[in-house]
């Protein structure tokens, strides 16, 4: 009996390199596999995060509340009967119409990625490439950016007023000059919270010719929705994720909300099977719990405003007004380098330094916790503040 051939695959024991993690000879130098890397992508610092661990993290404006451990279950046994060894639905259907209701919008206009990062990316990569220019506030959400020097296009930023807030004058003036073809309006904004008020992705719409692209994120926590916009304009299309409202950060689910036939098309720029059936069950089971979702929104914003007072009264530092799970602070005695620093070091508190961007140079911004956390970040800035120089 002649024994089956085995594939020469790594997975077999007999062709397993000796010393896998370490290839034989020198290492080639890089310069001709770099000569082929686009100069956009080059160029790019590309995106990056550095999170060491902390008592209190409060730098990725995750929810203070993890998925509730009964649900959890429920989306882990109702995994378990699926079949792991094909793949998850590609029109992945159910969670479409479930999502419909819940968004006010209708099915076949609903995509879902692998988070909403997954679909700012498919939404620039169906719309912008080489001469394009996308137009954005600034300071905003950097991978905008970075995806924009990624397909080749042009950014322009458009700066936020001296309070941060939206300006649409200037917007519609940038986008005609420059005959956009893209405008990302990120409301609530991360890392400012300022929202864009009700009337002005309408203005937008009606007097430019881009397409906008709504980045919602944060709108589960306050501001208005451009939803009710798409009834009116196929240019729209609105981003919503699972992982700050839900607590499914870890879990990767975004939502793109658009003109069933925009969708349609923005669907050939993402992968199929972009996201994996645990994600998608868990998309159904959150869906169906809403409600408790709700109480936990409810619950960040209250946290919220009474930090945010509290932020107020104390001397050294202005919080700026935010409809977002975080509030940006300015730090006016003492440089925010080393105020973010004694926040992690001397207190455990981990919060995101915001000093390397030009226009917040003495900025943090925190994310909203559980009332405990902070208390801790108040009473922790109250001594920081206390020790701060003499002007
Ligand atoms: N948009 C904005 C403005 C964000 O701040 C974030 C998260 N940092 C995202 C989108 C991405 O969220 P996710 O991919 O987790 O859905």
């Amino acid at each position: 009996m002649t024994r089956p051939r085995t594939p020469p695959s790594f997975l077999h024991p007999a062709n397993a390199p000796e010393n896998p993690s370490r290839p034989a000879g020198p290492r080639p130098s890089a310069s001709e596999g770099l000569r082929l890397i686009k100069p956009g992508v080059r160029n790019s610092p590309g995106y990056s995060l550095s999170s060491p661990p902390a008592q209190r993290k409060l730098n990725q404006n995750e929810s203070p509340f993890d998925f509730p451990p009964e649900l959890k279950r429920e989306v882990l046994d109702q995994a378990a009967v699926q079949s792991w060894q094909r793949y998850p639905a590609f029109t992945p259907q159910d969670l479409q119409t479930a999502l419909a209701p819940y968004y006010g919008w209708t099915p076949d206009g609903i995509l879902v990625g692998n988070g909403s990062n997954e679909l700012i990316q498919a939404t620039l990569a169906a719309t912008i490439g080489d001469g394009d220019v996308l137009v954005a506030p600034t300071p905003t959400f950097s991978l905008y950016r970075l995806l924009t020097a990624v397909l080749g296009a042009e950014y322009v930023p458009v700066p936020l007023d001296p309070d941060f807030r939206f300006d649409v004058d200037r917007l519609i003036g940038t986008c005609r000059r420059e005959q956009a073809r893209v405008l990302v309006l990120n409301s609530p904004n991360n890392p400012t919270g300022s929202a864009l008020p009700e009337d002005g992705v309408e203005r937008l719409l009606r007097e430019t010719e881009a397409l906008i692209i709504c980045d919602e994120a944060y709108q589960d926590f306050g501001g208005p929705t451009a939803i009710p916009l798409l009834a009116t304009s196929s240019r729209l299309v609105v981003l919503r994720t699972f992982s700050k409202a839900f607590g499914l950060a870890g879990l990767r689910l975004g939502v793109a909300l658009a003109h069933p036939e925009v969708a349609r098309e923005l669907a050939k720029a993402k992968l199929p099977y972009n996201v994996n059936l645990i994600s998608l069950t868990a998309g159904r089971v959150a869906l169906r719990h809403a409600g408790a979702m709700t109480a936990h929104v409810r619950e960040v914003i209250a946290v919220r405003e009474r930090f945010v007072a509290r932020l107020g009264r104390l001397p050294g530092f202005t919080p700026y007004p935010t409809a977002a799970n975080f509030v940006l602070m300015r730090c006016d005695v003492r440089p925010a380098a080393d105020v973010f620093r004694e926040l992690h070091q001397r207190y455990g508190i981990l919060v995101r330094d915001l000093s390397a961007v030009p226009e917040l140079a003495d900025c943090l911004r925190i994310s909203i916790g559980t009332m405990e956390d902070m208390d801790a970040v108040a009473d922790a800035l109250e001594q920081i503040g206390r020790s701060a120089p003499a002007q």
